[in-house]
């Protein structure tokens, strides 16, 4: 997961319009996977807020991780009861301690858990470490991402809502990858320099313009190299890319629309048509409308020929 990969000028473009928007964010991790575990285990359906405040409940309750394995479930969903779903985050973090234990067991060592699972991934590559988390009852792709990148500085792209609501818009991902499934291509496309980066500014941009309901394509620094913006979609029906605008266009965004694609190829195509004088001007117009609007299709084919994976 971390050999040298070439970006594709879509992806690249992506990146440096969100790095020129919201800035470069440097990861810092604090080597602790099993602290980072039962953390991305807390915040699962819940707000940061609220998981963080479940988190510091639960080390002030439980000081160590054995002591949470040990506690009665009902003692653990009590500590965690501020974060949400607590009647079912409670066993699955005490699933996870248990299944550390047995596994160190089962190779003779006595360490605190929380160096055995660093010491686990410290030395395998990055994606055995994956392989490995994912081994662990109960952990997805998305919780193993994170504890890799956040907490041990590695090349591994978390996929959540965001990441996957933007980079599908974007044409990063294909129509109908799903966000599993969409951890495999970003390790396939992106550098493993741009993935923290990436990850935090596509976050940002969901969170602050392209919401999932109404996003705001007519502010948006990424609109040029936006397939959704450019109307184009996939039809289920004819199982094929489509054309066609599935968002209501506010008055910004029509008029970002015509500028950007459709009256450049009228432009291109009027001025082409200059030295024909003998054609009237509305006459002129009216092709230049129709031949415009076949070229924005092309321009849009070639666009998702660029970049569907
Ligand atoms: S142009 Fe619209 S759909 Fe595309 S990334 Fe920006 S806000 Fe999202």
């Amino acid at each position: 997961m971390t050999t040298s990969i070439t970006p594709s000028t879509h992806l690249a473009r992506i990146y440096e319009l969100l790095i020129d928007t919201y800035g470069e964010p440097e990861n810092k991790p604090d080597y602790d996977p099993l602290g980072g575990l039962v953390g991305t285990i807390l915040s699962q359906h819940t707000s940061d807020i609220n998981s963080e405040r479940a988190y510091r409940q639960l080390v002030v309750t439980l000081p160590t991780w054995e002591e949470v394995r040990d506690a009665p479930t009902l003692a653990v969903a009590e500590a965690i009861r501020s974060g949400g779903l607590a009647n079912i985050k409670a066993p699955r973090i005490k699933n996870t301690l248990l299944t550390l234990t047995e596994w160190q067991q089962s190779q003779g060592g006595t360490k605190p858990l929380s160096d055995y699972l660093h010491d686990e991934l410290m030395q395998r590559t990055t994606e055995e470490g994956w392989h490995y988390l994912l081994s662990i009852p109960g952990v997805g792709p998305k919780t193993a991402a994170c504890v890799l990148m956040f907490n041990m500085g590695l090349a591994v792209m978390p996929i959540d809502t965001h990441v996957h609501r933007v980079s599908k818009r974007l044409g990063l991902i294909g129509p109908k990858v799903n966000a599993d499934q969409a951890h495999v291509v970003f390790a396939r496309i992106t550098p493993p320099e741009w993935v923290y980066p990436l990850h935090v500014n596509l976050i940002r941009h969901g969170r602050k313009i392209c919401h999932a309901q109404r996003p705001e394509c007519g502010r948006c620094p990424l609109y040029s190299e936006c397939l959704f913006a450019r109307g184009v979609w996939w039809s289920q029906k004819s199982r094929q890319f489509v054309v066609e605008n599935k968002t209501k266009p506010n008055h910004s965004r029509k008029l970002v629309l015509s500028a950007r694609i459709d009256l450049r190829w009228r432009l291109i195509v009027q001025r082409l048509m200059k030295p024909l004088l003998i054609v009237k001007r509305e006459v002129r117009s009216q092709i230049a409308h129709g031949f415009g609007n076949a070229l924005v299709i092309f321009d849009v084919h070639l666009l998702i020929f660029h970049t569907a994976p």
